[in-house]
């Protein structure tokens, strides 16, 4: 068979769906398109749109696969855990065998002010499937610098909403989420738990609505979707653009240009912080291997170096990026950093 006939037989059933056709099979296969966190939202929408034929998707995320993870994040098996595998690989892994037919560049990293811009700034989409408001500010004004179009994904509990944010053009996630909230003032899958169908529900819909705009069909979601799987809701609530919106309004970009320096975020779903190095150092984890002393049951592969210590587990990155699992506490999750690590 011929690999022409291959294409077209892979992707048959949503070419002879009318509002698609060949044309839009062929923007499909030309777009190009970041995922940014493939956690259980990202997951979910990074497989549509692998399945569907998106020619180029790059897959951007911090963690590695747990095993609290398995109970809705789509991709992920129970090898990937004991592997210890960044979620970026352990998802490029599982879509390469799903579709060889694309390009697929999975990045091991932390989306934050200085590498948005190089990692989100060559693509015709940018997803969300990110479980935070400071990468989500940060996507909005990525998006409205960089002129690219980005899709909202949220999903918590047995709820969940989307929205698609055209840049320059309606309101953006700041007209709408004007107010940043304070750290801990959100839910969080941590406080409240998380159904996976929900997400399932939500990461789909954002899904169809990324397929729409590249393939040009339908009707654009003119608002926020929201819907709760236990009332079986549904509801859009329609949003203005505000002429006052820091971000779309004035032109000021605030989380894109935030101060660098180290920085520390608790993570969503775990009792663990995350330490964030700018300036784009690169550790040597062989070394830090090797010197490391007093510490438990040390794991070393390609892409993290993974040790226990006083009862804390830390996995630290190329990047000179940590993971500290075992404290909510910024500062116990540095000083373990600068003991074992360095500052
Ligand atoms: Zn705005």
């Amino acid at each position: 068979m011929s690999e022409e006939t291959a294409r077209y037989q892979r992707y048959q059933r949503q070419i002879i769906f009318r509002e698609l056709g060949e044309k839009g099979q062929q923007r499909l296969l030309s777009a190009r398109v970041a995922v940014v966190g493939v956690g259980a939202t990202g997951s979910i929408i990074a497989n549509w749109l692998a399945r569907a034929g998106i020619g180029y998707l790059r897959l951007i995320d911090r963690d590695f696969v747990e095993w609290h993870n398995l109970h809705r994040q789509a991709l992920y098996t129970e090898e990937d855990v004991r592997a210890g595998l960044p979620k970026a690989i352990a998802a490029a892994n599982a879509l390469r065998q799903i579709n060889s037919d694309i390009t697929i560049e999975p990045v091991v990293a932390d989306v934050n002010p200085e590498n948005a811009l190089d990692l989100l700034g060559d693509v015709d989409l940018i997803m969300d499937g990110s479980d935070n408001f400071f990468t989500r500010y940060l996507l909005n004004d990525v998006s409205l610098k960089a002129h690219i179009p980005w899709i909202y994904t949220g999903a918590i509990a047995a709820y969940g909403s989307s929205a698609t944010f055209i840049p320059h053009e309606g309101p953006c996630y700041r007209c709408i989420f004007a107010e940043v909230p304070p750290p801990g003032a959100g839910e969080t899958c941590d406080t409240v738990g998380v159904l996976g169908p929900a997400v399932g529900v939500m990461a789909s819909y954002s899904a169809g609505e990324a397929l729409k705009l590249l393939a040009h069909m339908g009707q654009r979601n003119p608002g926020l979707v929201y819907f709760d799987l236990l009332s079986n809701t549904w509801e859009l609530f329609r949003a203005e653009k505000r002429p006052t919106c820091p971000a779309c309004g004035l032109g000021r970009y605030e989380f894109l240009e935030a101060e660098q320096g180290t920085w520390t975020t608790s993570l969503c779903g775990r009792n663990a912080v995350q330490i964030v190095v700018t300036g784009r150092p690169q550790l040597n984890l062989e070394r830090l291997a090797r010197r490391l002393q007093g510490v438990q049951d040390l794991q070393l592969t390609p892409y993290l170096l993974r040790f226990r210590a006083d009862g804390y587990e830390i996995s630290v990155f190329p990047d000179a990026r940590a993971i500290i699992k075992g404290t909510n506490d910024p500062d116990v999750a540095k000083s373990l950093y600068a003991r074992f690590v360095g500052m």
